[in-house]
Order: C-alpha cells, then sequence, then structure tokens
C-alpha cells in the first residue's frame, strides 16, 4: 500500500498477463526488447515522485497518506492546473512522450466519478460506491492504468448491433449471478502492456438495441482472456546519437481482446443502461483532451526550439522568412498554452468535481492537430535535407570518414559539425523517423479526432448570442 517504486512498478509487471509481439507469446515484457523500453519509459512516473525536484508536484499528502496527485480530486481551477503541469513536467522528462500510465487511467475514473453520481440519482446507488471502492484501490497502491475506449467499429456507417459479426464493438454475452462475460475488441490501446489495469469505456452513445455494449468495467491486466497483441510500430533498435529520443522513449499500443472474460460483480461500472453510455463516453473525453494537450506542450517547446537552434546552425537567423516562421511556430505553442491555462481556469464543478472548459479544450486539440502537419514542415524547412541524408554514428568513429564528416559538415555560430549533427539528428527523429511518422498521427487522431474535436467545439460554442448580436446590427 502506499506510493511504489519503479521496482516495484516493474516487478509488478512479471504477472503471467497474455501480451503478444509479431506473434509471438512474451513471457516477460520487462526484459522484452521493445516492450522493455517502454517499461524504463513508464518508470519516468514512479521516480519523479521521488525525486526531490518532483515530489511537491507529483505527490499529494492527504493527512498521513501519500499518493499520486494524478489520483487527487480535482476541486477547483489549481487541482487542474497542477494535474496539467505533472502531466507537462513528466512529458518533459519523457523527451516529448507522454507517460500516460496514470494520466489516462484517472481521466477514466474522474469520468466514472460524474457518471457514478448521475447513475445513483437515477436510483443505481451500487455503481456509484463500486467506482469509489476501485478507485480507492488504485489509489492507495499507486496502480499503473490504461483505458480501452476506442473499438474497432468495423463498418464505421453502421450501430453495434447491425455489423457483420456481433464483436465489432465490446459486449456482454452472459450475464451471471457473479458478474458478466464480455467479448469483442479495442484497439489502439496505449501502455496496456505495461500497466497493472485496464477501464474499458463505451466508446459512442448506444441505442436501445445496443444495450448489450453499453457496458464499462475495470480488470487486472493479467485477467484469463485478456490478450493483448502489440503494435510493432518503432520497434527496430535505435542508436541514440541517431535517434536520441525514440531510442530511449516508446510507448507501446494493443489490439485489446476479450476472449469471453469474466467481469466480477464488483468491477462493473455500466452494465446496459444505454442512457449513461454516450455520457460515459463524452465525460472521459472531456478530461482526457485537457491532458493531451497539456502533454502536447514539451512537443512544442521542442519544435519551437528546434526551429530557433538549427536556424542558428545553418546561419540563418537573421533571415526575414526565419523571423517569420519562427513567429509562426511561437504563436502556435503560445496560444496552445494560453488555452490550457484558460481551460483550467474556466472549469465547471459537476458533481464536485472540477472539469475543465469544453470548448476551450476542444479548441485547444483541434488548434493543435490542425498546424502540428504544417509546424513540423517549418522545423524541417529551416533544417534542410540532410535531416534524411546525413552520415551514420559509425562515420564520425571510423578512421575512413571521421576527418571529412567533420570538415564538411560543420555551421556557423560554433556548431562544429558533431554539434550540427546532433541537433540534426534530434529533428531527424523528431519528425522524419518512425517516431516523428508515430507522434504525426498521434496529433491526428489520439483522444479523438478532428471531426469529434470540431463536433464538441460545435456543441458548445454560444452560436445564439452571436447570431443575435448579427441580427440587432442588421436592424432585424
Ligand atoms: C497513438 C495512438 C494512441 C491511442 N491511444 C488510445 C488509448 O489509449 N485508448 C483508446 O481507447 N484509444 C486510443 N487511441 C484511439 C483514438 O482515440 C482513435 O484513433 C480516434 O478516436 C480515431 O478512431 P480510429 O482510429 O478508429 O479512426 P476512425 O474512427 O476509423 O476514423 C477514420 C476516419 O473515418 C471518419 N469516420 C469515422 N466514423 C465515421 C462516421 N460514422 N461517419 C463519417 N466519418 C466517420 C473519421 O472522421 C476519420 O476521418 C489512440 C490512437 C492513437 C493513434
Amino acid at each position: 500500500m502506499g506510493l511504489r517504486s519503479a521496482d516495484q512498478y516493474k516487478e509488478s509487471l512479471r504477472d503471467g498477463r497474455t501480451v503478444y509481439f509479431r506473434g509471438q507469446r512474451v513471457h516477460d515484457v520487462t526484459t522484452h526488447p521493445v516492450i522493455g523500453l517502454a517499461v524504463e519509459h513508464a518508470c519516468i512516473d514512479y521516480r519523479m515522485a521521488e525525486d526531490p525536484q518532483y515530489r511537491p508536484l507529483a505527490v499529494v499528502k492527504n493527512g498521513d497518506t501519500e499518493y499520486s496527485r494524478y489520483y487527487h480530486l480535482p476541486r477547483n481551477s489549481d487541482d487542474l492546473r497542477k494535474r496539467s503541469e505533472l502531466i507537462a513536467a513528466s512529458t518533459r522528462e519523457g523527451a516529448t512522450l507522454v507517460v500516460l500510465i496514470k494520466e489516462i487511467g484517472t481521466d477514466a475514473l474522474l469520468a466514472l466519478h460524474i457518471v457514478g453520481e448521475r447513475l445513483a440519482a437515477a436510483g443505481k446507488p451500487e455503481y456509484r460506491e463500486r467506482i469509489h471502492n476501485y478507485y480507492r484501490y488504485c489509489r492507495d497502491n499507486d496502480l499503473a492504468i490504461a483505458v480501452a475506449q476506442t473499438d474497432v467499429k468495423g463498418d464505421r456507417s453502421l450501430g453495434p448491433t447491425a455489423q457483420a459479426h456481433p464483436d465489432y464493438y465490446v459486449h456482454v454475452v452472459d450475464q451471471r449471478p457473479d458478474g458478466i462475460v464480455v467479448r469483442g475488441a479495442k484497439v489502439h490501446t496505449s501502455v496496456s502492456t505495461n500497466t497493472n489495469e485496464v477501464i474499458v469505456l463505451p466508446t459512442r452513445a448506444m441505442r436501445p438495441e445496443d444495450r448489450a455494449y453499453a457496458v464499462g468495467f475495470a480488470l487486472p491486466i493479467n485477467t484469463p482472456g485478456l490478450k493483448l497483441i502489440a503494435s510493432p510500430h518503432g520497434g527496430t533498435p535505435k542508436d541514440p546519437f541517431e535517434h536520441p529520443i525514440s531510442a530511449r522513449h516508446k510507448m507501446m499500443e494493443t489490439l485489446t481482446v476479450f476472449d469471453d472474460v469474466f467481469v466480477p460483480t464488483e468491477r462493473i461500472f455500466l452494465n446496459g443502461e444505454i442512457e449513461f453510455a454516450g455520457l460515459l463516453a463524452l465525460t472521459f473525453v472531456r478530461y482526457h483532451r485537457f491532458t493531451a494537450v497539456s502533454y502536447k506542450l514539451p512537443l512544442l517547446e521542442l519544435l519551437v526550439g528546434a526551429g530557433a537552434a538549427i536556424a542558428e546552425a545553418n546561419g540563418i537567423s537573421r533571415a526575414a522568412h526565419v523571423r517569420d516562421k519562427l513567429t509562426q511556430l511561437a504563436a502556435y505553442h503560445t496560444t496552445v498554452r494560453g488555452l490550457i491555462e484558460q481551460a483550467a481556469s474556466s472549469c465547471t464543478i459537476e458533481d464536485g468535481l472540477a472539469v475543465p472548459n469544453t470548448l476551450l479544450t476542444n479548441v485547444a486539440k483541434f488548434h493543435f492537430a490542425h498546424n502540428y502537419h504544417e509546424a513540423v514542415q517549418i522545423v524541417q524547412d529551416l533544417a534542410g535535407g540532410i535531416l534524411v541524408t546525413g552520415p551514420a554514428v559509425e562515420d564520425l568513429t571510423s578512421e575512413l570518414t571521421r576527418d571529412y564528416v567533420l570538415k564538411y559538415l560543420g555551421g556557423a555560430n560554433g556548431f562544429d559539425a558533431e554539434k550540427r549533427l546532433r541537433l540534426l539528428n534530434l529533428i531527424s527523429d523528431l519528425t522524419a523517423s518512425d517516431f516523428g511518422g508515430y507522434q504525426e498521427v498521434l496529433a491526428v487522431h489520439a483522444e479523438g479526432g478532428f471531426e469529434a474535436e470540431k463536433l464538441q467545439a460545435y456543441r458548445e460554442y454560444d452560436f445564439k448570442s452571436v447570431a443575435a448580436y448579427a441580427r440587432k446590427l442588421a436592424g432585424i
């Protein structure tokens, strides 16, 4: 009970879980050459809690007990601001890659708290009780939690029951006196290979015929029948000189299969209440997009910083077009940062919890995602084509090549060839490697795609007032 060390976290992952990588069963995720990297990346969370520099931010003291700030229930703007700061600080430690092993799980727990209150008000207090017990269990044991919300979905134009087979959305196949049995698969489930628990949420609102699909629950990752098929994307061995970020930092995603999995009653948070499925899906997203924009900040800081640094190394800082492009990057970063701060400041209090302003959160996420590829383009433009044509790390040590590399690849302002190559490799890893591609797809799709963000923003914006103003000035 209480805060765990990184070693205790790692030990907890050796629990017989069913994980596959490239068709092979992984017996110990902590020692696997690719998943082990993700485990080490996740350790950042536990190490920060022990680090005097971060402890006041990362740990909350409540009487005699201490627990991770992620588990702190936000009651006001300041709580949301500190949550956002912690997410950004850990992502900075992760060299722009979010850690996520508590961020996403507590987003789901906060949503469950709110929906639990609404279920209790609708005459179903048993769910609230289970949610509170589960929350305390995770908090007091300092657990790492994945969230599986996105179903595989089959034909996107059809609802769950209209699909070619019934398992394109996770659903209940058996109701038992002591629990339920679920079948189906979720996809893109981040960090699931290296968490202790997974919370499963519906991905959309449900119609009356979809009752079996209106299901929410939580399971330990080593539950029988729960199978994780890990994505190998970005999993080739890398040299830290050539890939200063992705050689050391990794996040895993899985196809998460529920092969007739038993869920005991105390772990069921929604079971057929169709009118609450959409509410649960959306309340999770209201928190999760705030997490998303919070963890994007270090990435934007690095894009602006790398742009400025490579302009200096290439001797082009004073050129008018370069200043213009750097200003564009700075404005992009500043806009997202300002929107996050304002989303926390103008939060609403719902069922006792502070919820970030939904309009500002979605506008921030959309602004980030919509402009990300253009920001990458600017940094690549300033860096030059050597991002994908430069020499290997071995060329700096080989007697046959070293002198040529050092002689010909130097830059301006004290950037000798080695310094300039280090900077170029950082930019190449961030924008032109498989990690760069991962970041681009992450920007577009993770935490919901463009259309989902626009839909939320459209719903939240006060069109009535502005239309009334327009009518008034038109004399109508
Ligand atoms: C790196 C990464 C990590 C992620 N981590 C998690 C995680 O931890 N947990 C989790 O639950 N999810 C996670 N996600 C999933 C993420 O939320 C989804 O990718 C996102 O919601 C989009 O869903 P999709 O990928 O199935 O794409 P789709 O929904 O298939 O979207 C593809 C296109 O189809 C369009 N479309 C879809 N449905 C319709 C429709 N009915 N009508 C018209 N157009 C439609 C979309 O607008 C889009 O243009 C992650 C995603 C990524 C990329």
